[in-house]
């Protein structure tokens, strides 16, 4: 019996023993085509020589130096790496490193409220963030999450986040609606929330560029964040972009803001970060955040005993700079365009397959149970892990998440393969993924 407390206490799962490029190998000798990087983390498959050497080349140097005396050269390097490469309007930002994405996020609601403080605007305390939407688990990031599921059995600790509608083109664009009518309609429900709280009481708003895991790889219409900035800079909100699923190069560049054109004020990074080499996470806060926190106290008020930690952030700056000496970002927009143009092949045509969407090498097939009215699988299906299942027994490693249980988005099957897949482990994966989707619709009956 395994003494690991897993989220499923009863189903054992196999024994990862050993990766070889974007495949995982468990005890026994099967083999498992990683179309999802676990969660997309894996950009850079499961055996990077490159990354492997640099941590032992800082195992062998140093490990740990406390950040209250000391900071080291890869955490140095891997900041001004970061700074250097931030959408444009950053300026001189700063990085504070962490170990996951749900500590990035508890870190950047932190650094919002003492912006405030500090700007002598300590009545800025609310917060709004987006529904659907994920942040992450520890009780700070869970109450910014829009998920009634993950919210519901610790609602009396969360504290009050206002939520507004993330924009979900395949179900909220009405009827003859443009992009740019759309677009606006769902950005203006910001300033409509802050107008509601009052300017004054606003902190801060959160929101993923690319949203992933809550919704399925959903992007903004096409000018909606342009929008964001114009409300947030009006009413003294500061906006928190949350890439730690989508950040790092996953949508093509290594910011998906950067895509938008314009910057936040603090960033959250994870995932692709440390590409699942080391835990590690980021959050960047602008040259705007830094020099009001310079005038004033001049000191950060959080801290972490494993910050700037000299063998996390080695790792991670080996992993971008091997995706920048390899110019995988090039290869992550070839190979995504190739994975788009593949799933509609494969799956469009299907009467189960309500909308597929993505950016970058970040793509997700919603599942529903009728193309015309887009009515979701009911949840007791449970369809979503039983893809999961199928493909694991396949050979195949998936993503796929349920709908909300209000049936407000159906069942999704999330991708997110590595940036050094070749064209034909993409054309491999949507063949597997197709399989194994029309294999479990077929056990629903649900095709006619
Ligand atoms: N934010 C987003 C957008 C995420 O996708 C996740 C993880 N899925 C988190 C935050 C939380 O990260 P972690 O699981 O590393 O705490």
């Amino acid at each position: 019996m395994s003494h690991i407390l897993h989220r499923d206490l009863t189903t054992p799962l196999p024994v990862a023993v050993g990766g070889q490029g974007n495949t995982l190998i468990d005890e026994n000798g099967n083999r498992f085509l990683d179309a999802c990087g676990g969660a997309a983390v894996s950009c850079l498959g499961h055996d990077n020589a490159f990354v492997r050497e640099a941590l032992k080349r800082q195992i062998d140097r140093l490990a740990f130096a406390h950040t209250g005396s000391f900071t080291n050269e890869p955490a140095e390097q891997l900041a001004d790496f970061l700074v250097s490469k931030a959408p444009a309007g950053t300026g001189e930002g700063r990085v504070m490193y962490l170990g996951s994405g749900s500590e990035a996020m508890e870190a950047a609601l932190k650094l919002a409220r003492q912006y405030h403080l500090e700007n002598d605007e300590p009545s800025r305390t609310q917060v709004i963030a987006r529904a659907p939407s994920y942040h992450g688990n520890t009780l700070g990031a869970l109450a910014v999450g829009g998920h009634a599921g993950r919210r519901a059995p610790f609602a009396p600790l969360l504290m009050d986040v206002q939520h507004i509608d993330t924009p979900y083109a395949y179900r909220m664009q009405k009827e003859g609606e443009t992009e740019a009518q759309f677009s606006l309609r769902m950005a203006n429900l910001l300033e409509d929330k802050i107008l509601e709280l009052g300017p004054q009481n606003v902190a801060a708003f959160v929101a993923e560029p690319v949203v992933g895991a809550s919704l399925g790889t959903q992007p903004a219409p096409k000018g909606y964040f342009k929008r964001i900035r114009e409300i947030c800079n009006a009413h003294g909100v500061l906006y928190i972009a949350d890439e730690v699923m989508c950040g790092m190069g996953r949508t093509g560049t290594y910011f998906a803001l950067e895509q938008e054109g314009i910057h936040a004020d603090i960033t959250t990074m994870a995932k692709g970060l440390g590409a699942g080499y080391q835990p590690i996470a980021a959050v960047l806060a602008a040259q705007n955040v830094i020099d009001k926190i310079a005038m004033n106290s001049g000191r950060l008020w959080n801290g972490h005993t494993y910050m700037s930690h000299a063998i996390t952030t080695a790792g991670s700056l080996a992993v971008l700079t091997y995706i920048e000496q390899n110019k995988l970002l090039a290869n992550v927009r070839a190979r995504g365009e190739q994975l788009e143009l593949s799933l509609m092949a494969r799956l469009e045509d299907h009467p189960n397959v309500g909308n597929i969407r993505g950016r970058g090498l970040f793509w997700s097939v919603e599942l529903v149970k009728k193309r015309a009215t887009k009515e979701p699988f009911a949840a007791s299906l449970g369809l979503a892990p039983k893809i999961q299942r199928s493909a694991m027994d396949a050979g195949l490693m998936l993503y796929p998440a349920q709908g909300c249980a209000d049936g407000t988005s159906g069942d999704h099957v999330l991708l997110a393969p590595s940036y050094t897949s070749p064209p034909e482990e993409i054309d491999e994966i949507v063949r597997m993924t197709g399989d194994v989707i029309e294999m479990e619709l077929g056990k629903l009956g649900a095709l006619t």
